[in-house]
């Protein structure tokens, strides 16, 4: 075949439906919370959790109000002074040991839950989120008998109990990030998912009962922002961990000031991805896809924010729009698709809403064509051109598979325009020459930065936010110092940056 348009190649190499089979998974039509080991009914109304890409009921969700909230921090108070806190370091490690091997031989099933309440494509959480699950676990197991070899001062103590509020783009990796390095230090666990994502938390209860965990290590209390209220005001816990919007993190922030608790925010981005004119163009063109359309650019790091170099400006857009229209979007549980569905009906309006204000502000807006399912939360990648920093696209995030394309000439001037955001959690550099990338780097304000990759996670490198993306860092040695005593702001962790580059890529 000679035709290499991918519009018209695509009509001849169409791929036949591939899905995966939903048999695998054991749902209960309806889930109550997990509390001192056990599934018990919450007092609140309870609510349904759907699939984003039909809009079918999946379960009937526990919703806890304040007296559940109260039950499950007495649970993890109870199991840290009479049991977690009695471990060796040793034995807490076997159980997350364990922990991560479960994980790993039901990972098909949470692969399969997590798409079908996500909406993200299974390509993604059969390969990127359950494996970075089990690599959390397998690694914070490591650390739990090394707590004195960690740098983290003399005689490193746990907090005691966390109360842990996690968002719905990554539900069950999101946990792991949380829940490893907790109980790994010796802190006992009250954790509430996102309203819309609770399914592969709720499995993961029954791992937790598979894997013997002493009952009250771990609690999961689902419900929405009123029972993530009611967790991280309670009095009894001494951590609280929160992962989500700049705007409620705020609150947090305000509502626990003087509480003595120990904060770590992760919070909100809008990353710039900086091409220079002499980055390996493709490899850049890969990057840039896999920056903002991965998880349906459902990602706080997300490169939301392309800076070309105004000399490559033409090539690389002409480039990216060709790559986007051989995206596949569609049914979240076919294999071979690219683009999944939009969280919830909510966040596809949010996203609506800050499209239309990208064109209405003048910004030049491009769709790639492909059919929208009938039913279901869907939205096209979208390219905004012509994007100015003062353009409420380039500003704030929309957390969709939205792109704004700006340029720059110069390293000096691709500095200014990416530190130009309230945000500073994460960037990315194509260049082919390494002294510019560390140069560049070395002017950026975000807690993680990639050099010719983007999105990659791996548990021993920290990462986390400056300015609005909140602070703390989770990962790495770094994440034990935020669940222990003798580990304070000051620690290295608190305001670091880290680098990484392809050699260094995830490879959980
Ligand atoms: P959100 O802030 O609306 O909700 C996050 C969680 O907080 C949910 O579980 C929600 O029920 C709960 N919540 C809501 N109001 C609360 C309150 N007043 N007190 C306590 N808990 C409350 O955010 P979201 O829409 O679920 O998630 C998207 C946001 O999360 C984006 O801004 C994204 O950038 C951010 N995020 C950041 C990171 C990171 O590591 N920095 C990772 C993932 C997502």
């Amino acid at each position: 075949m000679t035709d290499v348009n991918p519009q018209s190649a695509s009509r001849f190499l169409d791929y036949a439906p591939a899905p995966e089979s939903t048999s695998i998974l054991h749902l209960k039509p309806s889930y109550g919370l997990f509390i001192n080991g056990e599934f018990v009914d919450g007092h609140g109304d309870s609510f349904q959790t759907i699939s984003p890409a039909t809009e079918k009921t999946i379960a009937e969700i526990s919703n806890a109000d304040s007296s559940d909230v109260d039950a499950a921090v007495a649970a993890a108070r109870s199991a840290y002074t009479r049991t977690w806190s009695k471990l060796s370091g040793a034995d807490r490690g076997k159980y997350l040991f364990r922990i991560a091997r479960l994980v790993q031989e039901r990972a098909r099933e949470l692969a399969v839950a997590e798409s079908l309440d996500n909406g993200k494509p299974i390509k993604e959480s059969r390969d990127v989120d359950v494996p970075l699950v089990a690599a959390w676990f397998f690694y914070y197991a490591g650390w739990a008998d090394k707590l004195d070899y960690a740098g983290l001062g003399p005689n490193p103590r746990a907090l005691g109990v966390a109360a842990q509020v996690i968002p719905w783009n990554f539900p069950l990796l999101m946990l792991a990030w949380k829940v490893a390095p907790a109980l790994a230090a010796g802190n006992t666990v009250v954790i509430k998912p996102a309203e819309t994502t609770p399914l592969s938390a709720l499995i993961f209860a029954e791992i937790l009962q598979q894997a013997d965990l002493p009952a009250g290590v771990v609690n999961i209390i689902t419900g929405a922002g009123d029972t993530g209220e009611a967790l991280v005001n309670h009095p009894d816990v001494n951590k609280v961990a929160f992962t989500g919007s700049t705007a409620v993190g705020r609150a947090i922030a305000k509502s626990v000031a003087g509480t003595g608790k120990k904060v770590t925010l992760e919070l909100g981005g809008k990353a710039a991805n900086i091409v220079f004119d002499d980055a390996p163009i493709d490899q850049a063109v890969e990057g840039i896809v896999n920056g903002i359309f991965f998880n349906q650019g459902h990602v706080c790091c997300a490169g939301s924010r392309l800076l070309v170099q105004e000399n490559i400006h033409d090539e690389v857009v002409d480039r990216l729009k060709s790559r986007l229209m051989t995206l596949r979007l569609g049914d979240p549980l076919d294999k071979n698709t690219d683009i999944g569905a939009i969280n919830s009906r909510e966040q596809l309006e949010r996203i609506r809403e800050l499209s239309d204000i990208g064109e209405k502000e003048g910004a030049d807006r491009w769709t790639a064509p492909c059919a929208i399912p009938e039913n279901g939360f869907w939205f096209a990648p979208t390219i905004f051109d012509n994007v100015s920093t003062s353009s409420t696209i380039a500003r704030e995030e929309v957390f969709g598979p939205v792109l704004s394309v700006l340029t720059f000439r110069t390293p000096a001037e691709a500095i200014a325009k990416a530190n130009n955001t309230p945000y500073g959690l994460s960037a990315g550099i194509w260049s082919d020459k390494g002294s510019k990338i560390l140069a560049v780097a070395d002017g950026l304000r975000a807690g993680v930065i990639w050099a010719n990759t983007f999105n990659r996670f791996d548990p021993a490198s920290p990462f986390g936010g400056f300015k609005e993306s909140g602070y703390g860092r989770e990962g790495g040695r770094h994440g034990l110092a935020a669940y222990l005593e003798s580990a304070g702001w000051g620690s290295p962790a608190a305001g670091s940056t880290t680098v990484s580059t392809t050699r260094k890529q995830a490879s959980a």
